[in-house]
């Protein structure tokens, strides 16, 4: 019963529309079309006008059309928003149409008809193209404190005890690897080299007495026993000499260092004197032990470390740790001495300090020029991912219908459709697109409610009405 009503309110606009002209139908339009089939076009053609009138008669003529439309609901059909426009665009209508030019049944594929009257600044309706915007890098503010990159930190300690007699370097002088940091005098050293060369001595005189028993039993001369007993004794004298050799090396003695003392077999061999080298190459840091100082086994002289790297330590507070979550690697800048240094995200502490409520996270940060210092406050900023150009439409464009969102998409001449839009992030009347338009689509920007208004009120007023 409804078909029949719409198709004749239909009819009358036609009519209508013939006898105000286009300026003034649209009002008229609006005004009585409570229930019409999809289309927001006023100006009929007469071969349209027509097809309205065929629509009317085709109804007239085949009443049982009737059940079949009425048992055409919406229940099981896939929504026109998943469906490929070019399909739609080819589907033909129980009228025997091209759907899209069918007035009753293009709302059915999400379509309305649209004179041109109606746009541009003095219509009701604005169209226009997505608006590109460059997105804004996002960043994340802490402030923080320089400390040293672990992995390239050496603490240099004592390895004897003694007297300090020289020191080579001061706090922030640059070291290679192998360089003089220390001198001691260990009375240890000492000791332990002179039983070192004791070891030797014993050593020698052994080798010599196993040879020499050896010769005697080849001459019949000594027993075997004796030539055995000798070869104990080497062994013996060889094992104190690894020992005496071991003990020298852990007190710091390179094994060069080492055949000199065997070399030299003089007084000056057996000084206590120490040499501590720097095992890595890098800046001096800190050493407060100086000349003349007594310093014990395992005791910190001081610490080298590259500062060509440094690390950079935040607090983080809970809220934050979303945001840094799967950043690792991520950019990073540092500002101190009124400029930025360039740094990247290492870790974020396993736990949280439980009296601040904060865990510590660790920037690595690139300080080639050694401006950046252990202790030194700075300000991190962490960039976050960016997805470069978005495109953007104002608020209002955006339709929802069952949770899904669209926009209207021109088509074609007078025919715009709508499409499912994913939206982004909103910002002052304006939404980002995130998927389903380009920047060439040609949209309804504002007054998109109107069209919106005419699918879904002929949805309701043709297909499922009884
Ligand atoms: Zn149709």
């Amino acid at each position: 019963m409804i078909q029949k009503k719409t198709a004749f309110l239909g009819l009358s606009i036609v009519v209508l529309a013939t006898l105000t002209g286009a300026g003034g139908f649209f009002a008229a339009e609006h005004l009585h079309r409570t229930d019409a089939p999809a289309q927001a076009a006023p100006a009929k053609t007469a071969p349209e006008s027509q097809h309205d009138a065929h629509d009317q008669h085709q109804h007239d003529q085949h009443p049982q059309d009737e059940p079949k439309e009425a048992g055409h609901d919406h229940g099981d059909e896939v929504s026109d928003l998943e469906r490929p426009v070019e399909e739609m665009w080819s589907a033909r209508c129980e009228h025997d149409l091209l759907q899209h030019q069918c007035d009753e049944c293009r709302y059915e594929i999400g379509t309305v008809k649209l004179d041109a009257s109606l746009l541009g600044e003095n219509g009701l309706v604005r169209a226009g193209y997505p608006e590109k915007r460059q997105e804004h890098q996002q960043e994340r503010r802490w402030s923080g404190e320089v400390r040293l990159d672990d992995t390239r930190t050496v603490r240099v300690a004592s390895p004897v005890t003694g007297l300090i007699t020289r020191r080579f370097t001061t706090p922030g002088v640059k070291v290679e690897a192998g360089a003089p940091l220390f001198e001691v005098d260990s009375p240890e050293m000492a000791e332990a080299k002179s039983s070192y060369l004791k070891a030797a001595a014993a050593l020698e005189l052994a080798v010599k007495a196993a040879e020499r028993e050896a010769r005697l039993f080849a001459q019949k001369i000594a027993a075997e026993v004796e030539v055995q007993q000798a070869k104990a004794k080497r062994a013996e004298a060889e094992a104190e000499i690894a020992a005496a050799r071991g003990r020298l090396l852990r007190l710091g003695l390179s094994p060069a260092e080492i055949e000199q003392i065997s070399a030299k077999k003089g007084a000056s061999a057996l000084n206590g004197l120490v040499t501590i080298r720097a095992s890595r190459a890098g800046t001096v840091i800190e050493g407060n032990a100086a000349s003349g100082e007594h310093t014990e086994t395992g005791k910190e002289l001081l610490t080298i470390s590259d500062l060509d790297k440094v690390w950079v330590m935040a607090d983080l507070k809970e809220a934050d740790l979303a945001t840094v979550a799967n950043t690792s690697g991520k950019e990073a800048k540092i500002d101190a001495l009124d400029r930025s240094f360039n740094g990247r995200l290492d870790t974020v502490a396993g736990r949280m300090n439980e009296a601040t409520r904060t865990a510590k996270a660790r920037f690595s940060v690139d300080n080639a020029e050694g401006l950046l210092k252990p202790g030194m406050f700075v300000a991190v900023r962490l960039l976050l991912p960016t997805r470069g150009e978005t495109l953007v439409v104002p608020k209002v464009a955006v339709l929802a219908d069952a949770g899904r969102t669209f926009v209207f998409t021109h088509k074609e001449g007078d025919y715009w459709i709508r499409r499912p839009v994913t939206l982004g992030a909103r910002l002052n009347g304006m939404v980002e697109i995130a998927s389903g338009l380009t920047a060439e689509q040609r949209i309804i920007i504002d007054g998109s409610f109107l069209l919106k208004s005419d699918v879904l009120r002929s949805k309701m007023g043709a297909g499922c009405a009884d």
